[in-house]
């Protein structure tokens, strides 16, 4: 089944992941606010009915923690980055219909309907689980109270998300070696009663689902993958004070993946109560009246796809909900090559980037057209300056002003005279190019086609060269005209990505009506009189260019600087630090301890990938004595063919694991994310003992 082309006779919802409440935006955040902005503008374009609703994520324990640092409660804590978000949003041109946050009265109460429906409908069931707990303060410790190995792939986790390994989810009790972050000891694991989501019973419905689902590639792949290893049931709940509470009990709150999601709904309601239902049905569009729904729209990062394709679709669809059309799972952004990290502020801070004085449909432009939606995309101000400078003051600017200052100067603003065919196929192929690169989610593309276009204009003016023919003549009033069409056209066209702007050209031309209302056939609006109009955009200058990369150099040096004067870090941001040297462990070891560990050379006699783990491999290596059978996360980093008969160093008495139910008898050592391998430079032999 595939969905019926944009427009649709049915209301859309475009949403973007709700920012979590617990710190400043940078533009890593920006990048998917402003995409799913510029869609959402796109989709309206082309005639569909649309709404964009977001709203802050306000529970969970990063929140909770971060506010009993600070010594205030977690909602006057959530609160405070919510009204700064709100604020902060705007700014870039990012406007919500509406913009709630989880812990507000609409969320609560749709979050406890939803989770009746579920208990209801007999998706909820009651286990004996086993929790981590802190036996010094007697507490349990849900989430980010703990850390310790990921079971999948033995890289080091947080509680319920590997993310610096293979990206899972990890249900309570999971994690391995758990470790309290409020004391640092050892925790241990405790049986406490919790409440399950029965997903599995719904996997025959996520393959279906997914079959239909539209969006982005690694948005259906991924899930595919999780379904095929067998999905696991969800523990909705947590032992824990803040967040909505689970109906009916008092030591429980709902996990904060439940009701994040349903501000989704919750916020579409808020937009629907404030403009009536008869201009935007919030019961229509998620398939409350009994009805298909409508067109559900998600952007999100990329380490949110499974919340977005497996837990949230299973939620809809069990409660009666209708389901999302499209999941756009974005990359991330890096500065410089290198990446985004808060802590040690290799940032762009939103509110640095506004203090620099630049417009915000630049960096608009900069992140919604850089790469590919699904890519990582990297930041630098020389290829900002290259982008702005180009695209922005060369090809749009430079086409609008000459065009117009040329009609202000010679006709008073728009000569008299009829659109030549040419020009006229020329706007319909861009337009075209517009619908087709919206229908695929494609907002790099539907820029392109703008830019394109004024590309186009400019061809137009110097071939035609309206400067040579004689002032106030048909020919040149013919060649005039058409150009402000062109621009005309160019301002619809980039107004997704670039709204401020272009409502500057909109208004400069004297075209009526409002050119974000403005749909597609717009492009063949008629331009009025006019002045002279300013200049569109502002060339950024090498030196300027300079400065900024010296200020952010400077900046990353102080807070690595800073870093290395605090005795040990504490709560460290690990979004992406992969560049980045891991400081050397203070606490020495004495030589009892590492002639404890029994590290040998190994031979790799055969390799092969476990089925169904990204990144696990199945060694067997001859280590002297015996061969073991060792699992490696090394599936993607090496051509497992190639790395038979190679010389490895194994440490031989780690303990034994099982790994997607292979067992795994030692470790093979490798050094960095790239698992660069160790080996001997000589001919020691399997067995030799390193010491
Ligand atoms: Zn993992």
């Amino acid at each position: 089944m595939s969905h019926e082309e944009f427009p649709t006779d049915r209301p859309a919802v475009v949403t973007c992941g709700l920012p979590y409440a617990n710190g400043d935006l940078h533009i890593g955040h920006l990048r998917g606010y402003t995409a799913a902005d510029a869609l959402h503008r796109s989709i309206e374009k082309l005639g569909q009915q649309s709404a964009y609703v977001c709203g802050s994520d306000m529970h969970g324990t990063p929140i909770a923690v971060n506010a009993a640092q600070e010594g205030v409660s977690p909602e006057a804590f959530a609160t405070r980055y919510h009204e700064q978000y709100a604020e902060t949003f705007p700014k870039f041109n990012v406007e919500f219909d509406n913009y709630g946050h989880t812990h507000d009265e609409t969320n609560t109460e749709i979050t406890r309907e939803f989770v009746e429906r579920l208990e209801a409908e007999g998706y909820v069931y009651e286990d004996e689980i086993m929790v981590a707990w802190d036996p010094q303060e007697d507490q349990p410790l849900p989430d980010r109270y703990v850390e310790g190995t990921c079971p999948y792939c033995g890289e080091q986790a947080r509680g319920d998300e590997c993310d610096e390994g293979c990206g899972r989810h990890l249900e309570p009790g999971e994690i391995e070696d758990p470790v309290s972050t409020l004391t640092g000891n050892a925790a241990e694991y405790r049986e406490r009663e919790h409440k399950y989501f029965a997903v599995s019973e719904l996997a025959d419905y996520l393959s279906e689902f997914l079959d239909r689902l539209e969006g982005t590639s690694n948005a259906k792949n991924q899930p595919r993958e999780w379904i095929e290893e067998g999905l696991q049931d969800w523990c909705i709940t947590r032992d824990m004070d803040w967040g909505i509470d689970y109906p009916g009990e008092d030591d429980l709150v709902l996990y904060v993946w439940v009701d994040a999601p349903i501000e989704y709904v919750s916020s579409t309601k808020q937009y629907s109560e404030r403009v009536g239902a008869d201009e935007y049905d919030w019961e229509e569009v998620w398939g409350r009246d009994g009805g298909d729904g409508g067109e559900i729209v998600h952007v999100i990062g990329r380490d949110i796809i499974q919340h977005h394709t497996i837990f949230w679709p299973a939620m809809l669809h069990a409660t009666g909900h209708a389901e999302p059309r499209a999941v756009c799972a974005t990359g991330f952004v890096t500065i410089d090559g290198k990446g985004l990290s808060t802590s040690r502020n290799r940032a762009i801070w939103a509110e640095e980037y506004l203090d620099e004085g630049f417009h915000p449909d630049l960096l608009r432009y900069y992140l919604t057209t850089m790469g590919g939606f699904q890519q990582d995309l990297d930041f630098t101000w020389e290829r900002f300056q290259e982008r702005v400078n180009g695209e922005l003051v060369g090809t749009v600017g430079n086409f609008v002003y000459r065009s117009m200052l040329f009609a202000a100067r010679n006709f008073d603003g728009t000569p008299d005279a009829e659109v030549s065919d040419d020009v006229r196929e020329h706007i319909d192929a861009a337009v075209g190019q517009f619908r087709e690169a919206v229908k695929e989610y494609d907002v790099r593309n539907a820029g392109d086609a703008a830019v394109e276009l004024a590309q186009f204009g400019n061809e137009y003016i110097q071939q035609h060269e309206p400067w040579q023919l004689e002032d106030g003549s048909d020919e040149q009033a013919q060649v005039i005209r058409d150009c402000l069409q062109v621009a005309t056209a160019v301002a619809v066209l980039i107004e997704p990505i670039c709204p401020e702007k272009a409502e500057t050209v909109w208004d400069q031309l004297n075209v009526d009506g409002d050119v974000h209302a403005a749909e597609t056939d717009a492009v063949d609006a008629e331009p009025g009189a006019f002045d002279e109009p300013d200049e569109l955009f502002e060339k950024i200058e090498d030196d300027r260019v300079d400065e900024l990369d010296a200020a952010l150099e400077e900046k990353i040096e102080d807070a690595t600087a800073d870093e290395e004067d605090e005795d040990e870090t504490d709560e460290e941001d690990t979004e992406m630090d992969e560049s980045e040297l891991e400081p050397l462990i203070d606490d020495r070891i004495d030589f009892d301890t590492f002639e404890g560990l029994d590290i040998r050379v190994g031979r790799i006699e055969s390799a092969e990938g476990i089925d169904g783990a990204d990144k696990l491999a199945r060694l067997e290596v001859d280590i002297g004595v015996e061969t073991r059978q060792i699992v490696a996360g090394i599936k993607q980093l090496h051509d497992l063919d190639e790395i038979e008969g190679k010389k490895v160093i194994v440490l031989a008495n780690l303990e034994q694991a099982e790994l997607f139910g292979v067992e795994s008898n030692g470790m093979v050592l490798a050094a960095g994310e790239q698992a660069d391998l160790l080996t001997t430079h000589e001919d020691a032999e399997p067995g030799t003992k390193v010491r």
